[in-house]
């Protein structure tokens, strides 16, 4: 299969303007991950042509977060299994809107359905919603939808969530991270370039029409809330100050208990356990460990998921290293606990 793909007769300056054409997003930030150890970071820095000719040639993955304002040149729905069945209906339910959707075989083992728009870009709720209303239509609403979020505020300092860009050098002569045609059993288009160049731009007036003929509720998505940084857990009386805080910023250590004991207080909370997976999964991605050991993986994050909803568990760990670290006097849970230590001596 990966020996089908053809090279191009494109310059580097051709090639440089489609990609970008396809997978741009915000210029002065970018992401990347350790194929060798699977880490990812967020790096900094404009990006440049040389960031994407690392990508290209599989000298260094390229992460593009799509989000610009509330716009988005791309919108992908990212399915994890490796069963084809899920995309294939997604793009065939796309195609019954006039949608044109175009799977791509991803770095691991699942797949993501791009849809992409011209230049000035589509309102991201917009193109958000419809493709939550066809994971729905599916039946696979857990399906993770990029850009993750409607909007960013430019001066907030948050991205938003990237993803990585398809034709990363290293994995194309695996046939991963390549476009395969649905009409030709998932074979990957033999010339890369020549299909990303003829691919049917979204426009937003068709994001409107299944808007409206189907009633979708736009910016409003269950699941955007859990991906809109957290939004529901806003409230103190919810979450304690340790799993805001472990949630938001990550951790370095202990990352299977710290990941227990999240899911617990997510359980706590009422959040569905489904909601709860693809929480953890999206946390996973924040944690930097410095204990020699790799973030922890997507399997042992459901695990440790499934654990915590298997009982009732009712405690908050407040006395494990790694929560402790995230602890605020400001909690009532740290208070009662004062006054119980004061009442015992
Ligand atoms: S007292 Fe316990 S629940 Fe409250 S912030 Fe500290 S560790 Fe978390």
């Amino acid at each position: 299969m990966p020996s089908q793909i053809r090279k191009d007769d494109r310059d580097t300056a051709a090639k440089m303007q489609l990609f970008r054409a396809r997978f741009s997003g915000l210029q002065d930030v970018y992401g990347t991950y350790d194929p060798a150890s699977g880490r990812a970071w967020q790096v900094k820095k404009p990006v440049t042509d040389e960031v994407l000719l690392k990508h290209l040639t599989g000298r260094q993955p390229y992460g593009v977060y799509l989000l610009t304002g509330d716009r988005t040149r791309s919108v992908v729905a990212d399915f994890d299994h490796a069963d084809p069945t899920a995309p294939l209906e997604f793009v065939s339910a796309a195609k019954h809107y006039g949608l044109s959707a175009y799977i791509e075989i991803s770095k691991s083992k699942g797949f993501h359905v791009w849809g992409f728009a011209d230049e000035d870009g589509v309102d991201a709720a917009k193109a958000r919603a419809v493709f939550l209303h066809i994971t729905e239509e599916i039946d696979h609403p857990e399906t993770e939808i990029f850009p993750k979020q409607d909007a960013i505020d430019p001066g907030s300092g948050s991205w938003g969530n990237f993803i990585y860009a398809p034709l990363f050098g290293g994995l194309v002569p695996q046939g991963r991270t390549v476009f395969v045609d649905v009409e030709a059993s998932l074979r990957p288009y033999p010339n890369q370039w020549d299909f990303l160049d003829s691919v049917e731009l979204v426009p937003e007036t068709l994001f409107d029409e299944i808007i409206e003929i189907n009633d979708i509720a736009v910016g409003i998505h269950p699941t955007s809330k859990v991906q809109v940084s957290l939004g529901v857990f806003q409230s103190p009386v919810m979450l304690p100050p340790c799993a805001r805080r472990m949630l938001e910023e990550g951790v370095t250590e202990n990352q299977r208990v710290a990941c227990f004991r999240l899911a617990v207080h997510l359980r706590k909370v009422g959040l569905p356990y489904d909601l709860a997976e693809a929480t953890l999964l999206e946390w996973s991605r924040k944690n930097r460990p410095t204990d020699g050991k790799g973030i922890i993986t997507p399997t042992e994050v459901r695990s440790q998921t499934a654990g915590a909803y298997l009982k009732e568990y009712r405690g908050c760990g407040c006395e494990e290293p790694v929560v402790q670290q995230f602890c605020e006097p400001s909690c009532p849970i740290s208070g009662r606990k004062l006054a119980t230590k004061e009442k015992s001596a």
